[in-house]
This record gives C-alpha cells, structure tokens and sequence, in this order.
C-alpha cells in the first residue's frame, strides 16, 4: 500500500494547479498526481477559446461578468458562487500569468488582446491564439516540475474511491460521516492495482463528453471522477445541464474527437447560414450568431432536422485573412487539410457535446458531501453554471476552486491521519475477457442510445426508451465487471453507464425546459426554481 498526504486524481488544470499551490504553501507535503494516460492528454489541454476574466475595468465591470453568467444560467446558478468567481478570477488569471502563462497581447501596445464569445457583454476572453488550453498544461506541467513534494504518475488509472464501504460498513447516500481514504488505483503498466492511503483526496477527473457519439472531449472524458464519487455515495447534482457546442466541424470521416471551431471564430465576425447563405439565428434570437450556446445549438439541430440535412455553415469568407490566420492558426490548418479554405468556403459545422455543468455538488470550499474528499474542475457541480455555462468560465472555475480547496486542506491536513483497516484490492474469482466485443458494442449501444434519446431536443418517450436500453447495459456490464480482471475500458464503461444514467435521470426529474435540458413535453419553464440532486 502507498501512502501520501493529498492524492489528486487528474493533471488538467484543476489538478494541477491544486498540486502547484499545496507543494508551494507545504513543501513537507508529499503530494501524489495521477493521470490515466499522459501529461498532455486532458480536456484542459484541448481548450481554444480561453479564460474569462474582467480585465479592462473601464469597458468592463464584475458586475457585467456577474450578469453575463448569471443569464446564461437562466435561474439555477448559486449567486454566492458566481460572485467569488467573478471577482477572484483575475488574480487567478494573473498567477499563472506569473508561472509563464503567455496570453496574447495587442500590437505594439502592452494591454491583452481580450477576445469575445457568445453570451459576454463585453471583451474579457484571455487567450494564447487558438490553442489557450495547450499553453495553460504547458504552464501547468512546467510549474509542478519545480516541486520535488509532487509525485507524478502517468497512466495510473483510479478505479474507485475508499470509504467505510472497503472496511465493511454499510453506508447509504444519507448516512452520516462518509469519509473518503483514498483510492484504488491500476497501474496500467503493470496491470497491478494499487491501494494508495490520503489524509485528503482531491477530483479532478473532468468531464465525460464520451458518453455522446459525437463529441469535442478527448478519450479521458469518460466522467470517472463522477460515476466513483456517486458510488462513494457522494451527492451529484444537476446533470441534466450537457453543454453541446453549436459549433465542431462536420467531417464525414466521422472523427473522435469532434473538431471544434471555437465561439471566438463567431466573436471575430463569423456568421451562420443555411447552405444558401440566409443569416438563419436571427430568427431565433435577436443576438444572431452571438447568441448562447444552448439557444444557438437547439437553433442549428432544428434547422438541420427540418431541412433535413447534416450540417449548417460558418460564413468567414469576408473576415480579414490575416487576423483570421492570426487568431485562428489551428482552426485555419484544419479546415485546410479537409479541403475547406475558411476564406473561400462555408465552414461545415455541427452540434457536439461538449461540457458537463453538472456533476459532484461541491460547496464554496470546494468540499463534496463526502468528508476528506473535494472535488474541483469540470468533475464538479459547483453552482457556478447553473442550466447552462458561459463560454471560457470553465477553465476559471478550475483555478479559482484549486485555490479554495488548498485553503481549506492547509489548516486541516496536520489534524488527519491515514485510515488503517482498508483491505488491499481483491481479483480472487475473475478472469481475463475472452472478447473484447463485450465492451466495444456496449460502448456503441451506449451512446447511440444517449445521442439518440437524450440529446440536445428530449421527450418523456426518448428518456423512457433510453432508460429501459441503459438498464440492461447496466445489467451486463455489471456482470461483466464482476467476473472479469479489471481494464481501463471495462472501468471507462462502466462509468459512462452510470453517468448516462445519472443524465437520463435527472433530465426525467426536470418537468420543465431550462437552460441546457429541453423538452417537447414541458417546454415551458417553471416559476419556481429546482435543483435535480441525486
Ligand atoms: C475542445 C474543447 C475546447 C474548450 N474550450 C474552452 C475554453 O476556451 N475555455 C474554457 O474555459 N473551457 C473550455 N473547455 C472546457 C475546459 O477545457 C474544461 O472544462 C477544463 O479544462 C476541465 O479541466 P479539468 O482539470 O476539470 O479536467 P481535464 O482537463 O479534463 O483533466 C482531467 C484529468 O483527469 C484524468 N483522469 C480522468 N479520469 C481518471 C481516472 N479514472 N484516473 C486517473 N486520472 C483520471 C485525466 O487523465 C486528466 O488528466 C473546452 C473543452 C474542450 C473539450
């Protein structure tokens, strides 16, 4: 059994920028960082657009950021939450600035050159060209080297959480004093399982767009974080609220990931049309292109549905070439390798899922309802998005939550000690998988079953169906996981049915249309305000 003070479960930005702060406050610390595949391989390490923040307080107040997310949340966003994010943002922003963070700045001025997207009222976008999120994992990973008190392992793939449950105890969702001791974890090298013993464990999983077919998150996005918190007995709240982004580039060579032609390129001046040029979004809302995501994705599946067709189109053929290979180099180049020239041609683009705003409910503290367990990053519910997330919030609610969390493990962590008694992980009565079918076509039936039934437009008869299809997934999947040795892809399954279930039922709950959840069956929404926790 390995023993550490704090183990981090994730190297994107909520875990590594919790790892940075703690070695810097404690270097007697010994801190323990797990990625289940490499350094570079996070969602964080796919952000384009960048990072919000108010940054220019004569065009731009806390107050305007404050409103922009709180209308994009359309009722659901905890007030309390958004204010610490608006107004401890910037000093976030300007301590990675100092770890070597380069955002980009006007020419021959030294002010940022802030970028705008759908639902911000004014410019606050930090961003290093296209590829904001490579340049904060750089910053990041570059920064933790400094510390000799992080330990640092790659493909390391945490299985599940400890608590009383491994020492025998029964414990339910409500009973009292969960704590978590750490976790169990499979070295994928090796193909041994670990049992690593924390005073503190911190989520930082992210996201779990893999449940859909068509998606912007990277392969790790299988919600791991949040399918062990909930089998920890953890609250998870809200996971109706699936951001899909109006906007990744169709490609009939159906890749996985989806490409994603950030907002900014519409922030820019890039307009959608219908295949014959008509400026459709105005229809929808008078902000046009600029809507919010949530308004501008229904808008395009509609039209796509009632014309009947695969894609809609972003119209940058009278932008400036050069501002446009500036800001979007990356954007630029892979339009190109598909043969569309983004001067000449329409961009071809669909909806993809792309953020998850629910997940585990966290508190300002970024403490989950688990003792000795927090959460920080797109793992977590923190009320920050409410029904739905303004662009560029998601990589500033990472920071500003590591920094919270470490301010809540410092003074605590002397007074913990590591749990004795937890048993080491037992294999006895499991085989190695005959057939790797079993977990391929389950994946499959998964998210057919999740795009179809419980996508961007859902109906109590879609949910119903896809509930009966992932209760029998669940069903052999459990089996499978019962009697088989364990795999990172059998974990990854098994996670994404619980979090495709955790989805379907909490958009049953939700008797109205709000924010991200839509339905043909409430499509009004509610005069009152509820939360879905489960
Ligand atoms: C294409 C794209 C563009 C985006 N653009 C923006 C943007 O412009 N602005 C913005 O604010 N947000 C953006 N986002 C969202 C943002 O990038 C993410 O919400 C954010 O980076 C999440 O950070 P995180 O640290 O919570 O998780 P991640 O960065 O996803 O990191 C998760 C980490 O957990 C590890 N992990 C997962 N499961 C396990 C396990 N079982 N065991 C061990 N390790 C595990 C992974 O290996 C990884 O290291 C974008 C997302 C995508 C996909």
């Amino acid at each position: 059994m390995q023993q550490t003070d704090v183990l981090i479960l994730g190297a994107g930005v909520a875990g590594l920028t919790t790892a940075i702060k703690l070695a810097k406050a404690r270097p007697d610390l010994h801190i323990t960082v797990l990625t289940k595949t490499n350094e570079n391989e996070s969602n964080t390490a796919w952000a384009q657009g960048g990072v919000a923040a108010v940054w220019d307080k004569k065009q731009d107040s806390y107050q305007k950021h404050i409103e922009d997310t709180l209308d994009a949340g359309d009722g659901l966003c905890n007030e309390k939450i958004v204010d610490i994010v608006v107004h401890e943002g910037p000093e976030r922003v300007k301590e990675i600035i100092t770890w070597g963070a380069r955002f980009e700045k006007k020419k021959a001025e030294d002010q940022y050159d802030l970028g705008r997207e759908g639902g911000h009222s004014e410019n606050r976008i930090l961003h290093y060209k296209d590829i904001t999120g490579w340049e904060i994992q750089r910053t990041l990973l570059e920064e933790m080297d400094r510390y000799p008190n992080v330990e640092f392992h790659e493909h390391f793939f945490a299985i599940d959480l400890l608590t009383q449950h491994h020492m025998g105890y029964s414990i339910t969702r409500v009973t009292p004093g969960i704590e978590c001791y750490g976790a169990y974890v499979l070295d994928k090298r090796t193909g041994g399982i670990e049992t690593i013993l924390a005073k503190t464990t911190v989520l930082a999983t992210g996201g779990a767009g893999q449940v859909y077919k068509n998606t912007t998150n990277p392969s790790i996005a299988t919600g791991d974080g949040i399918a062990m918190a909930y089998r920890a007995k953890a609250l998870v709240e809200n996971m109706e609220f699936v951001q899909f982004h109006p906007t990744s580039l169709y490609n009939t060579a159906g890749e996985n990931p989806s490409f994603l032609i950030s907002e900014a390129v519409r922030g820019f001046g890039g307009i959608l049309r219908t295949r014959e040029g008509e400026e459709f979004m105005k229809k929808y809302d008078t902000r046009g292109s600029l809507a919010p995501r949530d308004i501008v994705a229904r808008a395009i599946d509609r039209e796509m549905k009632q014309r009947g067709e695969d894609c809609m189109y972003l119209d940058c053929t009278h932008l400036d070439k050069e501002g446009f290979l500036n800001h979007f180099p990356n954007i630029y180049e892979k339009c190109m390798s598909i043969g569309i020239d983004p001067m000449k041609d329409y961009i071809p683009v669909t909806p993809a899922c792309h953020y998850m705003c629910g997940g585990v409910r966290t508190d300002e503290m970024g403490r989950t309802s688990v003792l000795r367990l927090y959460a920080c990053g797109e793992c977590t519910c923190t009320g920050l998005h409410g029904a739905n997330r303004l662009a560029s919030n998601s990589l500033l609610e990472g920071l500003v939550f590591a920094h919270r969390i470490v301010e809540d493990i410092l003074p605590k962590i002397d007074h913990l000690s590591i749990q004795t008694g937890i048993p080491e992980w037992d294999a006895r009565g499991t085989t190695d998988p005959e057939e790797m079918v079993l977990i391929t076509q389950s994946m499959k039936e998964l998210k057919d079953a999740m795009s179809y039934y419980v996508g961007i437009v859902r109906s109590n008869v879609r949910l119903k169906r896809a509930n009966d299809r992932l209760y029998l997934l669940y069903k052999e999947i459990e089996s499978l996981y019962n009697t088989t040795s364990i795999s990172p892809q059998l974990c990854e399954l098994r996670n994404l049915v619980t979090i495709a279930y955790l989805i379907t039922r909490s958009a049953n709950m939700r008797t109205e249309s709000r924010g991200l959840h839509f339905t043909t069956d409430y499509p009004n929404k509610k005069s009152f305000v509820d939360y879905s926790i489960l």
